[in-house]
């Protein structure tokens, strides 16, 4: 084992540039201003815990046991607040937000936590003073991956959101023992290995053993006439898991507020083992625990796929059922048995589809066990619920077959029946002879296999439906959910999407803040328009190099991290073009990739004029089953070999693919970028906040009109980015109007020659039919995503970056514009507008004061 004394930088400060960014930072600390009696207790209690805890000497330590007693420091800091603002809300009894999502993807946590409770300068002195590296030590932290993408991180922001504004709530999820996989690439290749996330115990957490609900599944149901004529149901159910709490708190910034995200693990349920026991089958009995347990071991890895598999479905309704539960619980404790006040005390929000059995739960808890009558609970069902949409894609709408609910939910899908049958008569009702529109808005989808959709339940059962962007909003209401936006006029609102300006500014890019702390409010973490006070200083070339230098500053960062971990030595003057996010057709890698090899063709071709250098970096994980984006991978590591190895353009352009893309790389590559690709073909991409937090971070945007690029664009200007290609409309008809990606192709001379390179194995000498596929995907498989039709306009516009880069003092006012305008995809706001107008939620933290009209 490593100990503290083997590390070379113990007694050199400034080598902790090795770790990240914490050289620099804390370099710039002033430490007169530190009070030396808080350097002094947080050195004592990170020596207490390390002793007490671990049972460690300081100079047996190693970096994660380090780690683990500066976690254990953190966690005893922000422990308080928690309790408190705990406590505060159950005394004022508050209606509280519970933000139900089967996935929360939350980073690391240590630097977080240390920022929201103002320790991060104490805790630099301390480790300075033992000869500890901060930077090193944080590395040691693995990630709490237990989500996919955007949904995920999208839970993860909201819930910091409501922990700083004082909004009583907490998350709701699953305790995956194995998140999201480490990607590995192998000759170019995916590699998905299981990430171990737990193996060291998770010293954030708090384990709650006595919280703990059954959940059950199978069975049949019977039906109870009490001999007055009134019938009741019983569930007589065949297996019971136990779900037990794990809490992890979550401190709002500045120390005022907290919240927490309860995640569930699954533990087997005595009741059964020993049935097996008694009959003595001992092995089968350990067996069968092993299987229940199995319900929280992993994430499904598919984002935007809907794999619709029996383990996936047993999920879903294990964190729901346990999360209803506890809400009933905790209600009643607060308020009694009066069930018709629930609404007035819980908001329950679904983050899209996969928790929508809580709808069918809570009508069986409210009557099967609680005696109200249908029309009582459906009442109340519908006031407690609101349902996000995060997608149109039609593969990722679930649709759960009938079968597999009559095998594992028989009392659930008698529930849903019901719902229907209401619902149903009153569309006959409110539009008479409209046999089709009845058929397509069923709950039941009746085509080949019946299967219950879950989108339907979720809006009916809801008494708010949201989109995440305005224009996904729109094409949510003139299409997927057009008969339902009909039917329900005022049901379907907007919910542009945000990020939380801690991490997403404050923490991943500390040479920025501290900038921007120098000229503006330092309150701009929780007021996040305060950066607007930076406009006029876009004018200022004072400032302009200060912006610069923090942004050369991160490059740097990036270049020294991708020439240690990936061996590729990259220039920090050169464009950093990033397109990082999930590996997916309608996301449009490949269009980037073709411009790429357009390039590279034009450096061979010694057609160099108005170009510059150029380094085009991609990160992102493919779903383990989705050949093409995995193909599409492939080949941005042969295009990366080919490239970077030629001598006559490698000063030109350079391709990176940094491998496991996660909220940490994230908050590597963002705060480098230059230019963010957010390309998607227009009408696909629901919102994006990987576009935010790029712009943020004063990268320049290049994109379609998709998603939140259309409302980055209001805020910033059109002029400080770079829109191009069809708009959804224009796509839209393109699809129906005898598209012809053929015609496209032999009307482009230098597209042709891309597309047969690739094709023609230029890029896979040894293998020349290896990405022959994705070709033909374009060419004669219709090319879905429309990456031909936006070729041309792709390329052009890349032009007009290369020229506007040009000009130094150009590019970098509109970065700086860019910074100060992004105020409004602050997760606070977004929280905010949920909170006022779907949840009925007061916010509670001081910060309030400051903004405005949102007092
Ligand atoms: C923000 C984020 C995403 C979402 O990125 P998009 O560009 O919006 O798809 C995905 N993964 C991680 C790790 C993120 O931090």
């Amino acid at each position: 084992m490593q100990t503290y004394r083997d590390q070379p930088h113990r007694d050199h400060p400034v080598a902790a540039e090795e770790g990240g960014i914490s050289g620099a930072d804390w370099m710039t600390v002033d430490w007169s201003q530190l009070n030396r009696g808080d350097i002094d207790v947080f050195k004592r209690r990170l020596y207490a815990h390390l002793k007490h805890r671990l049972a460690r000497s300081a100079e047996e330590a190693s970096l994660h046991d380090w780690y683990t007693a500066l976690a254990h420091t953190t966690r005893d800091l922000l422990v308080e607040t928690w309790t408190d603002s705990q406590r505060a809300a159950a005394s004022a009894d508050a209606k509280r937000v519970c933000y139900l999502s089967l996935e929360f993807l939350i980073g690391r946590s240590l630097e977080s936590n240390l920022l929201a409770v103002g320790m991060m300068d104490i805790c630099h002195a301390a480790l300075a003073e033992m000869g500890l590296d901060f930077g090193a030590i944080r590395e040691q932290e693995p990630e709490a991956a237990l989500g996919n993408g955007g949904l995920g991180r999208l839970a993860a922001c909201f819930v910091d959101s409501l922990a700083t504004l004082g909004i009583p709530g907490e998350g709701y999820g699953i305790h995956y023992h194995h998140g999201m996989f480490r990607q590995r690439i192998e000759d170019g290749r995916q590699v998905e290995v299981p990430e171990n996330w737990l193996t060291y115990g998770n010293p954030w957490e708090f384990k709650r053993p006595d919280v703990c609900y059954p959940v059950r599944y199978g069975g049949r149901v019977e039906m109870v006439d009490d001999g007055e004529g009134h019938q009741s149901f019983v569930w007589i159910h065949a297996e019971e898991v136990l779900a037990i709490a794990n809490d992890l708190p979550v401190p709002g910034y500045g120390g005022f507020g907290a919240s927490s995200i309860r995640l569930w693990s699954a533990r087997a349920s005595q009741e059964f083992d020993l049935q097996d026991f008694n009959r003595g089958d001992y092995i089968g009995s350990v067996m069968a625990a092993m299987e229940s347990e199995s319900l929280s071991k992993v994430l499904y890895p598919d984002d935007s796929t809907e794999q619709g598999k029996v383990l996936r479905f047993r999920q879903e309704y294990f964190f729901v059922a346990a999360s209803v539960a506890d809400i009933l619980h905790q209600f009643r404790a607060q308020s009694g048995a009066d069930w018709s006040l629930l609404p007035e005390k819980v908001a329950i929000q679904l983050n899209d589809t996969h928790p929508t059995i809580a709808i069918p739960e809570l009508m069986r808890l409210l009557i099967d066990e609680q005696g109200l009558g249908w029309d009582e609970a459906w009442e109340i069902s519908r006031g407690v619920f609101a349902y996000t949409n995060h997608t149109l894609l039609p593969e990722a709408l679930e649709c759960w077959p009938v079968a597999l609910f009559e095998r594992l939910l028989p009392r659930h899908l008698q529930i849903i029946y019901e719902i229907n049958r209401r619902f149903l008569d009153q569309v006959r009702a409110q539009v008479p002879d409209d046999a089709d529109l009845v058929r397509r808005v069923s709950l039941i989808d009746e085509n080949g296999g019946r299967r219950v959709r879950m989108a339907h339940l979720a809006v009916v059962g809801s008494h708010c439906v949201n989109g995440v962007a305005r224009i996904h909003t729109d094409l949510m209401k003139s299409g997927l959910f057009a008969d339902f936006h009909r039917l329900y006029p005022d049901k379907i609102v907007n919910r542009t999407n945000g990020i939380t300006p801690r991490r997403w500014l404050n923490q991943a890019n500390r040479p920025l803040a501290r900038l921007i702390s120098r000229h503006v409010d330092e309150d701009w973490p929780v007021n996040l328009d305060l950066l607007r006070a930076l406009l006029p200083l876009a004018e200022d070339a004072g400032f302009a190099e200060e912006f610069r230098r923090a942004k050369t500053a991160n490059k740097e960062r990036f270049t020294s991290f991708s020439g240690r971990t990936l061996g590729v030595w990259i220039d920090p003057g050169s464009l950093f073009d990033v397109q990082v996010k999930r590996i997916h057709e309608y996301k449009r890698q490949l269009l980037n990739v073709l411009h790429v090899i357009t390039r590279y063709n034009r450096l061979r071709h010694g057609l160099t004029a108005g170009m510059v250098p150029r380094t085009v970096i991609f990160a992102g994980k493919a779903a383990p089953g989705y050949a093409a984006a995995k193909m599409i991978i492939r080949l941005i590591h042969a295009v990366a070999g080919v490239v970077n190895g030629d001598p006559r353009t490698r000063d030109w352009l350079r391709v990176v693919f940094v491998p496991n893309y996660n909220v940490s790389s994230a908050e590597v590559i963002i705060p480098a970028a230059d230019l963010s690709e957010q390309i998607s073909t227009a009408g696909t991409e629901a919102s994006g906040t990987g576009n935010m937090k790029l712009a943020l971070n004063g990268a320049l945007t290049i994109g379609t009109r998709d998603g939140a690029n259309i409302e980055i664009a209001e805020e910033v200007g059109e002029e400080n980015l770079f829109f191009f290609g069809l708009t959804a409309e224009e796509v839209a008809a393109c699809r129906s109007g005898g598209y012809d990606p053929m015609a496209v192709m032999h009307a482009n001379p230098e597209l042709a020659e891309v597309l047969n390179m690739i094709r023609g194995g230029y890029f896979s000498p040894g293998e020349p039919e290896a990405f022959r596929p994705l070709v033909d995907a374009l060419l004669y498989g219709g090319d879905h995503y429309l990456l031909l039709a936006d070729y041309a306009a792709y390329v052009a516009t890349q032009g007009l970056v290369d020229a506007a880069w040009q000009d130094a003092a150009g590019w970098t006012r509109s970065a700086i514009t860019t910074v100060a305008r992004m105020g409004k995809f602050s997760a606070d706001l977004t929280v905010l507008d949920y909170a006022r107008d779907i949840w009925g939620v007061k916010a509670t933290a001081p910060v309030m004061q400051d903004l405005g009209p949102y007092r």
